[in-house]
């Protein structure tokens, strides 16, 4: 629980208002990407558990499975009946079109993603998507990216990424594109390698280098590849600036793991609902010891377990 109590006020705020509220209490807002409907009732369910807001997250790959109108109506329809704010976010968005599809689609954020281009190149691509969604709704909160920390949600064979994010290109990459939020490369990385699904290694974050890059783009600050972060890492990243933080993979194992598990206990079972509402339960628990983190709560070595 955040020190603000009002809760049940904060669900006509927009995402900025969140945003600006989190960050003067010191707590950063947990995204979660989602795939399906057991993953999207895994995060609702998180949110009304730990009573903290979320920002649910569908990439390009996502969105084209889910539906970004279909997702959007679910999201919409999830929020009219929550007490804590619900927001979607369109994750990694490599066109014009898909940014714009998103925006009409009723999503409160996208994520501009022109990383993998020069630099110039980024910038003139972003700048022309931020303008593009924001015509559609003024509101809509425009996130850019630089540097590279690799590609994919997966657990990988080898780290991926490594050109970090320096103070001086994030200014202005914020300037040149009138971007709200900047994601940057600062030690993080997409996807997880087998030792940290295994619990043996964590990430470690560049945390002097956030807090330049914060006080340079003086923007909204977004961590991507947030699983299988260090937990005292990601306490230090958000008090050295950073606002929002992805979570995929960890979801996306907590998922594959229960699902086996869950399918191998009765091999004669066929109900589909019996079979996923223990894979909601722990993808849930997954989503909820990270909210929890994220906001300065104590996490029960028993969670952590269960994200390891
Ligand atoms: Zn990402």
């Amino acid at each position: 629980m955040t020190s603000n109590g009002t809760l049940s006020n904060t669900s006509k705020n927009t995402l900025r208002d969140v945003l600006t509220r989190l960050e003067k209490e010191g707590a950063g807002l947990g995204h979660f990407n989602v795939s399906d409907q057991v993953l999207l009732k895994a995060v609702v369910a998180a949110a009304a558990e730990t009573k903290l807001p979320v920002l649910i997250g569908a990439s390009e790959g996502e969105r084209d499975f889910f539906g970004a109108r279909q997702l959007a109506a679910l999201v919409k329809s999830e929020r009219e009946q929550s007490d804590v704010p619900l927001f979607l976010n369109a994750d990694h968005t490599h066109s014009l079109a898909k940014a714009l599809e998103a925006a009409k689609a009723g999503f409160d954020a996208v994520t501009i993603d022109f990383s993998a281009l020069p630099f110039e190149e980024n910038v003139a691509r972003t700048k022309e998507a931020v303008q593009a969604i924001k015509a559609v709704n003024p509101a809509i909160l425009a996130e850019g990216e630089i540097g590279d920390i690799g590609t994919g949600s997966e657990i990988k064979e080898t780290a991926q990424g490594g050109k970090l994010s320096t103070p001086e290109e994030a200014r202005q990459f914020v300037e040149a594109t009138g971007i709200d939020d900047l994601a940057p490369a600062v030690g993080n990385m997409h996807g997880m390698l087998k030792s940290m699904v295994q619990g043996k290694a964590k990430k470690h974050l560049d945390l002097e280098r956030i807090s330049q890059i914060k006080k340079a783009a003086g923007v909204f600050l977004t961590l991507h590849g947030g699983s299988g972060t260090d937990d005292e890492h990601f306490r230090k990243a958000i008090a050295a600036g950073i606002n929002i933080i992805h979570i995929n993979t960890e979801l996306r194992v907590a998922w594959r793991e229960s699902l086996d598990k869950s399918l191998a206990r009765d091999l004669n079972e066929v109900v589909p609902y019996k079979i996923l509402r223990p894979v909601v339960d722990s993808v849930k628990q997954v989503v909820s010891s990270r909210l929890r983190l994220f906001h300065g709560q104590t996490v029960s070595p028993e969670a952590v377990e269960t994200v390891a």
